[in-house]
């Protein structure tokens, strides 16, 4: 990891994901994030072995890895963090998070990151309170994922982790890496949609052309 005990005291986002592949509706959320959250770093956390994926075959840790740091390079206040990935047992963001409180001291505050499609689970999460404690959380618009089912979630949670809930309105970018990984194993165009380095390192790696998930997308509409 490219970070050092003197970032103490700061405000920190994580933005924790599968990144199978990432993409750009990943890296604009955790830009307005920062941006909107005045925060001093973005650390990007790729999973080791997911736990709440319900696809069986997700990418290797070492690719996703990669495509993380390729996909963040250019931008001096993203890092991304192997400490889920070196994990052998399933990783848990309450884990996590212990650990980022503890390298970061407890001065530091800490945010996590998720679209408003992923914050609604927090509550299933493995010691969700404990992680309520640790960290506050920032949901990211998304589209497809309206805004009423987060804000109906977070008016029925007590107050105190209520308060500890924000959202922030991200430019829009219906992107999914399914949807990614379908247009791969198809033989669509990933332009635009991901940064070029990793359109490049997915074909160079041969990913996703085997994919046998099955997805509901349907083909290009041409009106
Ligand atoms: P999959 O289709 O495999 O679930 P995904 O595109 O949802 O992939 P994840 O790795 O599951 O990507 O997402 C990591 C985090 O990024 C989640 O909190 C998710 O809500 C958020 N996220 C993903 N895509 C977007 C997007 N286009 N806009 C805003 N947030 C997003
Ligand atoms: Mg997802």
């Amino acid at each position: 990891m490219s970070h050092d005990r003197e970032q103490c005291n700061r405000r920190i986002g994580f933005m924790g994901g599968t990144f199978d592949p990432i993409h750009h509706g990943h890296l604009v959320a955790a830009e307005s994030v920062y941006e909107t959250f005045d925060l001093d770093l973005i650390v990007f956390v790729p999973a080791g072995t997911p736990v709440h994926k319900k696809r069986s075959r997700v990418s290797g840790a070492k690719h996703r890895l990669n495509l993380t740091k390729l996909a963040t390079e250019s931008n001096s206040h993203f890092i991304v963090s192997n400490v889920e990935v070196e994990r052998d047992e399933p990783s848990y963001t309450i884990d996590t998070m212990k650990y980022f409180r503890d390298y970061y001291g407890i001065d530091s505050e800490l945010y996590f990151i998720t679209g408003v499609d992923a914050v609604v689970q927090i509550p299933e999460w493995k010691n969700s309170e404990g992680l309520f404690n640790i960290c506050k959380f920032i949901a990211a618009t998304r589209p497809g994922y309206p805004t009423e089912n987060f804000f109906r979630f977070r008016d029925q949670l007590p107050s105190r982790k209520r308060r500890r809930i924000k959202m922030v309105a991200v430019p829009a970018l219906a992107i999914s890496s399914s949807d990614l990984r379908h247009r791969v194993r198809l033989g669509r165009s990933i332009k635009y949609l991901v940064p070029e380095l990793v359109e490049e390192y997915i074909y160079e790696n041969s990913l996703y052309h085997r994919d046998e998930e099955t997805t509901d997308m349907r083909p290009p509409i041409a009106f």
